[in-house]
Parts: C-alpha cells; structure tokens; sequence
C-alpha cells in the first residue's frame, strides 16, 4: 500500500482523507490517506519522519504550507509564484517536489460549472496566501482583465505587481470599485468565516454576473447569500476549489484524474446531514 497523509494543525477537521479515499476507490489505487497532526513547530521533523518511513506524498494545510515550500527540494513554477506548497511528491531519484494545486483546483471548479474565464473580467477580494495562489492559474485561462481589491490596498498593489509580468493584473482600492464591470467575482478572503462581507459595492453585483466564494459551509456562505439577494446570475462555494486542489494533487501522484464531480456531491450530502 503506497502511504499519502495531509499535515495540519488542528487536522481533524480535515476532509482531506475522505475525499482521498474516495478518489482512490474510484480509480482503483492501493494506496492510504490519513491525516496527521504535526507539532506548529515540528513540520520539518514529522515529514522527514513520514518520507523515511516510505511516504510516497503528502497535503500540507495551516499552518505549514510556507515550511512545506522551504521544504522542497524542487517546486513547480506556480508553486514558487504562490510562494506556498500544498502538496509534496517524492520522486523515484529521492527529489522532494513541491507544487501547489489550490488555483487549479478553483479554475477546474470553474470550468465544470460551465464559468469560462476566458476573455472575461475578473474580480479577485482579497490578497492573502488564498488569493496569491490563484492568481496564476487565472491569468493562464487568458482573461481580458484581472483586478485584485483588499481591505489593506497595499497588499493588493503587491500582488499585482508580483504577477504584472504573467497577464493584465490591476489593484483597485475597494471604494473605487462602483461600476458593474465584472464577469466572475472571486471572494478570497476570511470574512466569511465569521458571517462577515468582503465589503464590495452591491452596484457590482448584476445577473450577468458568477460569485465564487472559497470560504464554503453546510448552508450557503455569507458572501454568497448577500450576491443571490442582489441577483447574481450563479453563485458558487469553495467546496469544489477543495475537491478541486485534491484531484491535481492525486493526479500528480497516481497519474490517474480522479471525477471530482461525483466527489464533491458525495461531500456536499455528507456535509449536511
Ligand atoms: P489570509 O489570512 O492569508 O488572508 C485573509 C484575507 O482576507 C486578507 O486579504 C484579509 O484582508 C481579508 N479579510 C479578512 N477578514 C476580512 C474582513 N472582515 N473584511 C474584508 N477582508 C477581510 O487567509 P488565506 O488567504 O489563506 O485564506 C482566505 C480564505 O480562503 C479562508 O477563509 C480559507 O478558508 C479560504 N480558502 C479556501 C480554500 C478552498 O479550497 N476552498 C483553499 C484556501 C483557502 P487584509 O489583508 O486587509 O487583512
């Protein structure tokens, strides 16, 4: 049985190894995914541990995701743009590879929900490590614009300026945005985590328009409620963005793509009974 775990603190709150367990039923690998707890100091020791014991991969989730790019021994380029690793591969000559799935996963959402972005106008709230990761995979899908808004403008202006060389990447301070001008809106920010909004104008919010909040939940999230009140044409959570993440990463380590669709209602029934 080949040996996969995600590392976390706290882990139990982890859907990481159900949805794992799912993926490799599906696709008919002998492999084991469970969940591990490691020290918040203790990330180097409890994965030098796991690939002595031989580990083939692992997830990495909070707190561990930056010790996880220091990690690595290589790191993919969207890994090194995220300045972040969520998944760990060991190569057959002993490399560590470091890559990160999280954009991917949010763009495959995307996709399967028939949302294009190409040509389109994007919306990024938020400019923490969640939107760092993302920016990437977006700007591959060639879209006409991407503008990044925060609470805090500056950390928006450094995102864009950090991606400027990879597509169209603007920040706009969030009082400025007035105009609904937008495709799809991607909430990345913690607001929701506590019933909160991202502060964007409901002068944005039109029926053409998709809202994607990652933050997600066994009823539908803040952000999302308050865009289908004002009549958002569709609106998603980031349930998909988490199967989504976890299919790149299996598909990374097995070679085999996993149906992320069938998973996510799978989850999403577990989750609200
Ligand atoms: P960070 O702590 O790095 O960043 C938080 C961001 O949220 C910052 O931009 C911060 O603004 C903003 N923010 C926090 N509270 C508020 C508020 N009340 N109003 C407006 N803005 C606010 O977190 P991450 O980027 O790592 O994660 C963000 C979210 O994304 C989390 O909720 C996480 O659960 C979710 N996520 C979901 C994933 C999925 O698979 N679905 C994957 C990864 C993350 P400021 O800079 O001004 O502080």
């Amino acid at each position: 049985m080949d040996k996969y775990v995600v590392f976390g603190n706290p882990i139990a709150q982890s859907k990481s190894p159900y949805i794992h367990t799912l993926f490799a039923r599906q696709t008919a690998q002998a492999m084991t995914y469970t969940a591990q707890l490691a020290p918040v100091d203790g990330f180097k020791a409890a994965a030098d541990d796991f690939f002595a014991s031989g580990g083939r991969g692992c997830n990495i989730t909070a707190p561990f995701k930056e010790d996880a790019y220091q990690y690595a021994s290589q790191l993919t380029e969207r890994a090194k743009l995220a300045g972040a690793v969520n998944t760990l591969k060991k190569l057959d000559d002993g490399v560590i590879l470091g890559d990160n799935t999280d954009g991917e996963g949010l763009v495959q959402d995307l996709l399967q929900n028939q949302v294009e972005l190409a040509g389109k106008r994007i919306l990024l709230i938020g400019a923490g490590g969640a939107a760092r990761g993302v920016i990437l995979p977006i700007l591959a899908q060639q879209p006409e614009q991407v503008v990044v808004t925060n609470r805090t403008l500056a950390k928006a202006e450094q995102l864009a300026e950090l991606f400027s060389g990879y597509g169209n990447i603007d920040a706009v301070a969030l009082e400025a945005l007035e105009e609904p001008d937008f495709d799809v809106i991607i909430n990345s920010t913690s607001a929701g985590l506590s019933g909160q909004l991202p502060g964007i104008s409901d002068k944005l919010i039109k029926p053409a328009v998709t809202c994607y909040d990652m933050v997600y939940g066994p009823k539908p999230t803040a952000f999302n409620h308050w865009a289908r009140d004002l009549g958002a044409g569709k609106t998603l959570d980031g349930l998909g963005m988490l199967v989504g993440q976890a299919a790149e990463s299996f598909m990374l380590w097995r070679g085999i793509r996993p149906g992320a669709k069938q998973v996510k209602n799978e989850l999403r029934r577990a989750m609200q009974e």
